[in-house]
Formats: C-alpha cells, structure tokens, sequence
C-alpha cells in the first residue's frame, strides 16, 4: 500500500489525541467541493503525486512511539485499497489509536475492520439528505450500489461500539 501524503502531527483531525495524518490516493466519487482534488487520481495513472511506501510509514510510527497517540488514516477514499486492512493491523500492533476517514461506499471492508477491533473512530461524510438523487447531485458521480453501500455503512456505524461521526459539512 502507498500513500500520497503524510502530516507528521495534527492536534486537530483526533480530538484530545496527538495523530499523523496518512492520505491515500483514489476516489470512486467526484464531489464538486472536494477538499483533496489532487488525491483523486487512481496510483499509476500521475506522477504528479508522491507516492510514500508502507514500509517507510511504518518505520516513521515505530520512531514515534510514545510521542503520537493517533493515526487518522484520510484521502481520497482509503477503503478503495484492499490492502487497507493488513495495514491497520501493523499499526494497531504498535498500539495506535486508528481513525478512519471514509465516504462508506465500502461497507464491506468497513464491516471487517470494524469486527477485528482495528478502528476506534469513523469519521464518514453524509454529503446530502439520503435519496438518491440529491446524493448523486452532491457526489458528482454515484452508482445505485454506490448509494446503497453509503446506507449500509450508515446501519453499521450506528450499531459500533467506537467513536462514530457523521459529518455533515
Ligand atoms: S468522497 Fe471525499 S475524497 Fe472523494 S471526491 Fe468526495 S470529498 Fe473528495
């Protein structure tokens, strides 16, 4: 798994927690507001974008032990990458809080990451009321099973027992 980015220390993306930050690269939607355009881009298809190796990740939290408290894992849409849970596991290894950033079109991933006790916090972005069409007005681009998938990942955060929030802006 590789990332495009990585913000060494954020006070604010884990409230009470000192985190970094992981961004990863593709999105399945096109929201016309997104905030990180330039992550959009599948890997392989620009170069304009760094790409950051696991490995080197990994080695960066094993030096910050004891100094960061949280890894918030962002993007793009981390659960694209179907190496995403191997990776949370490393990092749960070493002790991490681990929040997760995600759009919810992947709730069967959600769903395993979830059940193994790798997530501690959700952050999923609700980007218009829930009825298709105003959803698909919002996301730029969404399929049926798109919308479908964001409902499911709803019913699932809402019966987790870690921090869920639902974000509306
Ligand atoms: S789901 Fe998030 S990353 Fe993807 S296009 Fe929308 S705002 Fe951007």
């Amino acid at each position: 798994m590789k990332f495009a980015a990585i913000l060494k220390q954020s006070l604010t993306d884990y409230p009470g927690q000192i985190a970094a930050v992981l961004f990863t690269r593709g999105c399945n939607l096109r929201c016309p507001f997104c905030h990180n355009p330039h992550l959009l881009i599948k890997p392989g298809r620009s170069e304009t974008v760094t790409q950051l190796p696991d490995e080197d990740v990994i080695d960066f939290l094993h030096e910050r032990r004891g100094f960061l408290d949280a890894v918030v894992i962002s993007g793009g849409e981390p659960s694209l990458h179907p190496d995403l849970p191997l990776f949370l596991r490393k990092v749960k290894e070493m002790d991490y809080l681990i929040k997760l950033d995600t759009n919810g079109t992947n709730p069967v991933m959600l769903n395993e990451i979830l059940s193994e006790g790798l997530l501690d916090y959700v952050a999923m972005d609700i980007k218009a009321p829930l009825e298709f069409k105003s959803y698909q007005a919002a996301c730029g681009k969404l399929g049926s099973e798109d919308f479908f998938n964001i409902r499911s990942s709803v019913q699932l955060l809402l019966q987790a027992s870690i921090m869920v929030e639902f974000r509306t802006q």
